[in-house]
């Protein structure tokens, strides 16, 4: 025997059983932002690495450590998207969808990093994204805040809690940048040799790391929020004001940066005291710079991305109930004619009731495990059909999760005739 292959380490495989949760999260999540007026938007799981490096910034743990980059065969280099939104911000300059025209767009699928795999981490996950380009005031960055809660809401998610802070723009940030500089340096002796390098270039990105040793140290930083310009300090009072007017509760967490360089005032997050030490399940802030730093014309940009395992794993822990799968109907057939004619019967009833759905025995077998597959299936009814009914033009309705009693009625009746049992 040959050996058996693995899949590749931190990418895992989403089995049949997980699926309906993945659907029923997808289509309350494709309705609510058709509701809001959103439209989609697909895009490649390859860009060139440039434009990573680029929009997410050199220094970040994402563009140093955590992309999936090589050259094609022709010597281009290439990467596997880690998140959406420069893809996003690429196309909609491509395809001249900032010009003059505002924008609402999502998309979901596939995101890859290389980090080190544990629960709730992986290296290739799913993101849901919502962006808005070309809208400069805090209604929009509250409209994606309310997108997002009714989602939870829709999802009958409650243990999901909103962290704001505003991070004003580059400018502001460059005075911070010194005075975080000068704080750090102070507990030099505590930083490794990484972080050190870090303070040097990028020292906000300290402020986003998840190391045990410095979070006292994170804790005490001075504050970006006393560092705000007035326009953006305005901007994050209004997001408030709005926030208070619409009931949806949030905290200030002035700690808050992110971990890519392109956000510019607002930032947020939504986390979660459910899933142990990978609590964020969606992320996002307002990036009014980056679709001019990519080669577009400055255009305002807000967005959010949430992780879909996350957001999954939280579903199955807070809802009551589970998304239903199971068929209506299995069709039992026993017999060579009565299985050609069970496909027949099958492909008429689907006609006459699209919503119906109807598993057929396929592969034969015997009655008795024929009715055992019908009871697995988790179908509500099984449609019997052996010979005797064959030859009639009848068939046997015999429900599988009540006692109510079986029945046996004629070909031209089945449709009407399951409705009342349904
Ligand atoms: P974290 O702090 O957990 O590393 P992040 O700030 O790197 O998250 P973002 O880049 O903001 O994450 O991505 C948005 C969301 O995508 C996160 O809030 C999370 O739910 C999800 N996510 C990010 N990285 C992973 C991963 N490796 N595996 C699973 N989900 C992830
Ligand atoms: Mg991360």
């Amino acid at each position: 025997m040959s050996q058996k292959l693995t899949g590749v380490r931190g990418m895992p495989d989403i089995l049949p059983e997980e699926i309906p949760s993945w659907q029923h999260i997808e289509s309350v999540m494709f309705s609510v932002l058709r509701r809001y007026g959103y439209r989609e938007i697909r895009l490649p799981l390859l860009e060139r690495t440039e434009l990573f490096k680029r929009s997410i910034g050199e220094i970040t743990d994402i563009v140093e450590k955590e992309m999936y980059s090589f050259e094609d065969r022709n010597g281009d280099g290439l990467t596997l998207r880690p998140e959406m939104t420069a893809g996003i911000v690429r196309s909609g300059i491509n395809h001249g969808l900032f010009h003059n025209q505002k924008q609402k767009l999502w998309s979901i699928g596939p995101m890859f990093r290389y980090e080190k795999p544990q629960h709730g981490r992986s290296r290739q996950f799913h993101q849901f994204d919502v962006e808005a380009f070309g809208f400069e005031g805090p209604d929009i960055d509250l409209e994606l805040l309310l997108i997002a809660s009714r989602i939870w809401k829709e999802l009958d998610i409650n243990a999901i809690e909103l962290q704001i802070n505003s991070i004003g723009t580059p400018e502001c940030r460059s005075e911070y940048r010194d005075v975080l500089i000068k704080y750090f340096n102070d507990y030099r002796n505590d930083l490794d040799d990484e972080e050190v390098a870090r303070l040097n270039r990028n020292p906000m990105r300290l402020l986003d790391s998840k190391k045990e040793k410095i979070q006292g140290l994170i804790k005490s930083a001075p504050k970006i929020t006393d560092y705000l310009d007035s326009e953006s300090a305005e901007h994050f009072s209004q997001l408030q004001e709005l926030l208070l007017a619409t009931g949806l509760n949030y905290k200030i967490n002035p700690r808050l940066v992110r971990g890519l360089d392109y956000y510019t005032r607002t930032v947020f997050e939504w986390t979660t005291d459910k899933l142990g030490s990978q609590s964020a399940v969606c992320a996002g802030g307002r990036y009014d710079g980056l679709v001019q730093q990519l080669g577009g014309k400055s255009t305002n940009a807000v967005g959010w991305a949430l992780g879909m395992e996350r957001l999954v794993e939280l579903y199955q822990i807070e809802s009551s109930s589970s998304p239903e799968i199971n068929p209506d109907l299995y069709l039992v057939a026993v017999g060579e004619k009565a299985f050609s004619a069970a496909l027949t019967l099958a492909e008429e009833l689907r006609n006459k009731d699209p919503k119906l759905s109807i598993e057929v025995n396929c592969g034969g077998g015997s009655f008795k495990v024929q009715f055992k597959r019908a009871d697995k299936s988790g179908a509500k009814l099984a449609l019997i059909l052996g010979e005797e009914e064959l030859h009639n033009k009848k068939i046997g309705i015999k429900p599988l999760r009540d006692d109510r009693d079986q029945q046996t009625v004629s070909w031209t009746d089945i449709a009407t005739s399951i409705k009342t049992y349904l």
